[in-house]
């Protein structure tokens, strides 16, 4: 299966200019097929009307233990159906081989197909850089592109550099990093210490994570930062309310650039954090 046109190349950053460009992404992680959640995923969209609608990881459940979930291939044709101008996905532990069918139904649609495997989205202003997993059977999602090495710096920096500040700007990672409270320690769930090291040699300004869907919840925590990055797995629930993240992102130009400034929203915890790019950030 081949995925959508996904890397488009870089503009070189004009100068000059002060324009402001708004551009909204909703973010979701953990919805598992369930039909509540893409249901309350829906209205979400509808809502908040975002350019952008990023699901990042385990948006399907590949076990078979189908009470209360989706099949797949009505997954696809609800998401397909979003009003929103591009969907995103980046693969999580538990698509698997239900990828293939989600994407044979997503095909029909004829939507584009952004399936993210350590590449580049870029949708006018906004980059959105889609991080592999490394939990979970990812041939289908990959396929026909080949499977990545572990540890990030034998490829993440080739994909990022020739964008500039814009490759450093959002990450989406399924795995949150290790070591905080986004994540249980020492469990399944723990995080990877690859997306931790990734973060600090790379300082982007956003990463947005799930996987593990309580620890956020018990520990009242949805963001850490660490140096200039913010992490955020907003947690997720079985029976609702849908958790999910809205960014509202400022840029001065519309070609893909770092953004002057980023607000994120998280629900429903409805507390919101604010990054400005630390000076210099285009220069690093
Ligand atoms: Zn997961």
């Amino acid at each position: 299966m081949q995925a959508g046109a996904l890397q488009t190349s870089p503009s070189s950053i004009p100068q000059g200019g002060n324009v402001a460009i708004r551009l909204r992404l909703l973010t979701v992680t953990d919805l598992h097929r369930s039909a509540l959640l893409y249901e309350q995923l829906v209205h979400a969209v509808r809502q908040h009307r975002p350019q952008v609608v990023a699901f990042v990881g385990d948006f399907l459940h590949g076990t078979r233990d189908n009470v209360g979930r989706m099949r797949e291939a009505q997954c696809a044709q609800v998401l397909a159906a979003l009003p929103c101008r591009e969907v995103v996905f980046v693969r999580g532990n538990h698509e698997d081989h239900m990828w293939q069918t989600f994407a044979d139904a997503w095909i029909q649609t004829r939507r584009r197909l952004n399936a993210l495997h350590g590449e580049v989205f870029a949708y006018e202003a906004m980059t959105l850089v889609g991080f592999p997993c490394f939990l979970g059977t990812e041939d289908a999602f990959i396929d026909p592109r080949n499977p990545l090495p572990q540890d990030p710096e034998l490829w993440l920096p080739e994909v990022i550099k020739p964008w500039g500040g814009a490759g450093r700007g959002i990450w989406l990672m399924h795995e949150p990093l290790a070591g905080t409270p986004l994540s249980e320690p020492g469990s399944p769930v723990g995080g990877n210490v690859e997306w931790t090291q990734a973060i600090q040699t790379h300082q982007p300004l956003l990463t947005i994570s799930g996987h593990d869907h309580h620890s956020p919840i018990k520990n009242r925590c949805w963001a850490v930062r660490t140096g200039n990055t913010w992490s955020v797995n907003a947690g997720q629930t079985t029976h609702g309310p849908l958790h999910y993240c809205v960014i509202d992102a400022e840029y001065r130009w519309a070609q893909p650039s770092t953004p002057r400034f980023l607000s994120i929203t998280a629900y429903p915890w409805n507390e919101t954090i604010e990054i400005t790019p630390p000076a210099g950030f285009e220069e690093e």
